[in-house]
């Protein structure tokens, strides 16, 4: 979900959104238009990092030899 994250900058509020389009977002507290886009951190995503196997392969090469 498109939901982004403001700061006023005539309140200094904090407020999260949700924009669908190119609707204005006005602060919830003051209702004022001056406000700054904040840079998400999920929006960030990074690869997952390849998972190492106990026998030092690949996952399917270890197969499902049970080590208990
Ligand atoms: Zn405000």
């Amino acid at each position: 979900m498109p939901i982004f994250e403001y700061r006023c900058s005539a309140c200094d509020n904090n407020f999260e959104e949700l924009v669908l389009g190119s609707q204005t977002v006005v602060c919830p507290e003051c209702k004022s238009e001056k406000i700054e886009k904040q840079m998400s951190s999920f929006a960030a995503t990074g690869k997952s990092s390849s998972a190492i196997a106990p026998c030092g392969k690949s996952p399917k090469d270890c197969g499902s030899s049970g080590f208990g």
